[in-house]
Parts: structure tokens; sequence; C-alpha cells
């Protein structure tokens, strides 16, 4: 996809807040520090649209960016942050079951893990919620510049074995210093809007 034009259209914390012109939305999950933001403004040719290690503590908003006019990206924000209280965890999960159990102009969740080490337990939470509530995903998997050829073979069967991956569900290795992986994800991401 060529993006011509991206802009945030709102933080929401709560339905009445979701953007209401219907447009079809793509939503983006991992920890953080995984390089969602990274991985967003990659795609979308920007260089921090979607800031990047936006810091634990700040209000936690699923952030809509209207991308060509066409569709949302709803950047989910992020989980395993360990200083993150129980108030704000709760909150924060609270906020998620609504956005994806009610949501119906949500088309597929991508879920990011780092593609060097093996999915956390939260990782493998957010693959079994998104699988259960039905909703397709699609796992990109970052930081492939930081892995030796040799290695990712390797890796990308133990990120599919840990989160017991569907065998019709996509795994893409991307990397957002080289892009690798960003014209796929492009063609995965279009094949859902
Ligand atoms: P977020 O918290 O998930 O939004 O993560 P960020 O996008 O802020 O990335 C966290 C850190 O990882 C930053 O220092 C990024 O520059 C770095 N990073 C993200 N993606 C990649 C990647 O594909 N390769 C490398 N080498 N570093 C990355």
């Amino acid at each position: 996809m060529k993006v011509t034009k991206s802009d945030i259209t709102i933080s929401a914390v709560a339905p009445k807040q979701y953007p209401s012109e219907g447009l079809p939305e793509i939503a983006l999950a991992g920890r953080s520090n995984v390089g969602k933001s990274s991985f967003i403004n990659k795609l979308i040719n920007r260089k921090a649209l979607a800031r990047t290690s936006s810091k634990p503590g700040k209000t936690q908003t699923l952030n809509f960016y209207i991308i060509n006019e066409a569709f949302h990206f709803v950047d989910v924000p992020g989980y395993g942050y360990a200083k993150v209280s129980k108030t704000e965890r709760e909150a924060w999960g609270r906020m998620l079951e609504t956005y994806f159990t009610q949501r119906e102009n949500l088309k597929a969740a991508v879920l990011l893990v780092d593609l060097r080490h093996q999915p956390t337990a939260d990782d493998i939470r957010m693959y079994e919620f998104l699988k259960h509530h039905n909703i397709p995903v699609i796992v990109v998997a970052t930081k492939l510049d930081k892995l030796k050829k040799a290695q990712v073979a390797k890796n990308v069967k133990l990120v599919k074995q840990t989160l017991n991956l569907d065998p019709n569900d996509q795994l893409i290795p991307f990397s957002a210093e080289t892009a690798q992986g960003k014209e796929e994800a492009w063609r995965v991401l279009e094949s859902y809007l």
C-alpha cells in the first residue's frame, strides 16, 4: 500500500470517543518496547506519528490513526511493564475487553512479539484472548535485523510453538531498521481491509 496521508484521529478511553465514520480498523498490540510504534511509523512512512517508547504512567489510551482516509490503525497501549499498578492494569484490561469484544469496525489484530526471545506469558495470553474472540491475528515478529541469518528460522519456530500458533495465522518477521517484512505486512493487512 502506498500511504499518502496519515494523522491521529483521537486518543480514546471509552467507546463514545471512538471514531464514528464506520471505517475499518486494524488493532496493534504487544508488550511495551516490542517495537509497535516503530512498526506503525515504518508502515506509514512517518518518523514519529506513533510515539516511540511512550512512557508508562501516562494515560493509557487507544490511539486511532487514520490512513489514506480509508481505515484506522488502532494503537493499543503496551502490556508487560512491571511498574504499572494493579489498578492501572485492571483499567487497561477493561478498556481492551470493551474494544475487542464490542467493536464492529475491527477487521484484524496485529500481535507484535520480539523475534529475539521466546514469547512471554503476556504474549500468550494476548494471542489466546484474540483467538477466543474470533479476531483474525497476524503475528509480526520484530527486530529481525538483530538476529543472525542462521538464527531466524529457529526463532520463528520457537515463537510459533510457544504461542501455539494456529497454522492458518500468519507470522511475518519484520525489521523497522531495514524495512524487511514491510511489503508482506501490507499485503496481509490489505487482505483484511
Ligand atoms: P513500543 O514501545 O512497542 O512502541 O516500541 P518502540 O517502537 O518505541 O521501540 C522500542 C525500541 O526498540 C526503540 O529503541 C526502537 O528504536 C527499537 N526498535 C524497534 N523496532 C526495531 C527493529 O526492528 N530493529 C531494531 N534494531 N530496533 C528496533
